[in-house]
């Protein structure tokens, strides 16, 4: 290879510059020339590349979201566009492709491999931790800290009022950000898509821990808690069923996505960024990088987007145990 292009696409997480700075890096180190892709596949497309040198990725290890841009592409998911990528990367003399994204974006590289047998590699960057071949996705530890800290402060309101607070956090299809900041703030219940706890029990718990002596709780809710029900509804049906609490709502919303990334998160990109480009260079294709047992490994595309990423059930137990 003498040329890697590097893109980040689909939702951005914290950490995302760390790795596009490990991959120019890697790139500088191994004497190849690197190429930054704007906003995605996108950008692919309309050949909107720029040339990063090691000098050129200073001072974004500390910085959230992507100098690269993102972006979803409608384009890209039809044969015209990829075929467009692919006359714009070969224009530009790139021969391997670095894509930091989720399981949407790996599995836009795998189709675009089996069309083209262009070299592709995957960094897992998302918030949600959705996906297999790696315990800790890019941005996941960032984000159980920024939210983590988010409901220490909803706290101090909450038991200053004698409320109960229903808080919502990113996690439509998995739980594992909702399992572990309710487990690391203290939560009283944690909802999450993988569990139903029954809105009885949910009531029985809160009682419970009224009846205890607690004077105010923390409901920690994934976006698609099994439930079924938001967290206005779960408000409302509260309200209806209990009248030991004030009840309030707080959905954190995009700033789960933001801020500096934690020193894990910058490790980790570095690790993965020097692991992707290395592999590109040993002639691997169509695999995605990831932590497993504190080793970086490598795990096909197509085993990486088609598994279902599991939540650790042990933090449900101990969840209940801590709040006996
Ligand atoms: P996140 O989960 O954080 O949103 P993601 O990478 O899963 O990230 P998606 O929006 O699902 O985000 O995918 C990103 C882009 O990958 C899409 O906008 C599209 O351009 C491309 N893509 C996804 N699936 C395909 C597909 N089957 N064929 C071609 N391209 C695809």
């Amino acid at each position: 290879l003498k040329k890697i292009g590097v893109m980040t696409s689909g939702g951005d997480s914290p950490g995302m510059n760390a790795a596009i700075r490990a991959v120019v890096r890697t790139c500088a180190y191994h004497e190849i020339e690197c190429y930054g892709i704007y906003r995605g596949y996108e950008g692919v497309m309309e050949g909107d590349f720029v040339k990063m040198d090691a000098r050129s990725v200073k001072g974004i290890i500390n910085k959230g979201g992507t100098v690269l841009k993102s972006a979803r592409s409608k384009a890209f998911r039809t044969k015209e566009g990829r075929q467009l990528a692919y006359e714009k990367l070969t224009e530009a003399g790139i021969d391997g492709l670095v894509v930091i994204g989720g399981d949407g974006s790996f599995t836009g590289a795998m189709v675009f491999n089996s069309e083209f047998d262009f070299p592709v590699m995957g960094i897992p960057g998302t918030i949600d931790n959705d996906i297999v071949g790696t315990t800790h996705t890019l941005g996941y530890d960032t984000a159980l800290n920024t939210v983590v800290e988010a409901i220490d402060k909803i706290r101090d309101t909450a038991s200053s009022h004698n409320r109960l607070f229903f808080v919502e956090v990113m996690g439509r299809d998995v739980g594992h950000i909702a399992l572990n900041v309710g487990v690391g703030a203290g939560a009283e219940e944690i909802l999450i898509p993988e569990e139903d706890l029954g809105l009885d029990r949910l009531i029985d718990s809160l009682k419970r821990s009224k009846a205890s002596g607690k004077s105010s709780s923390i409901v920690v809710v994934a976006e698609g808690d099994k439930i079924g029900k938001n967290v206005f509804e779960l408000k409302d049906y509260v309200e209806e069923n209990m009248t030991e609490y004030e009840v309030r709502v707080s959905v954190l919303g995009h700033m789960q996505r933001g801020g500096s990334p934690s020193c894990f998160d910058r490790v980790l990109a570095s690790r993965m960024g020097v692991k992707a480009v290395e592999s590109l260079l040993e002639g691997k294709s169509n695999y995605m990088v990831g932590l497993k047992d504190d080793i970086i490994q490598i795990t096909p595309f197509d085993q990486a987007v088609k598994g279902k990423s599991k939540i650790n059930k042990e933090l449900l137990r101990v969840s209940d145990i801590m709040t006996v």
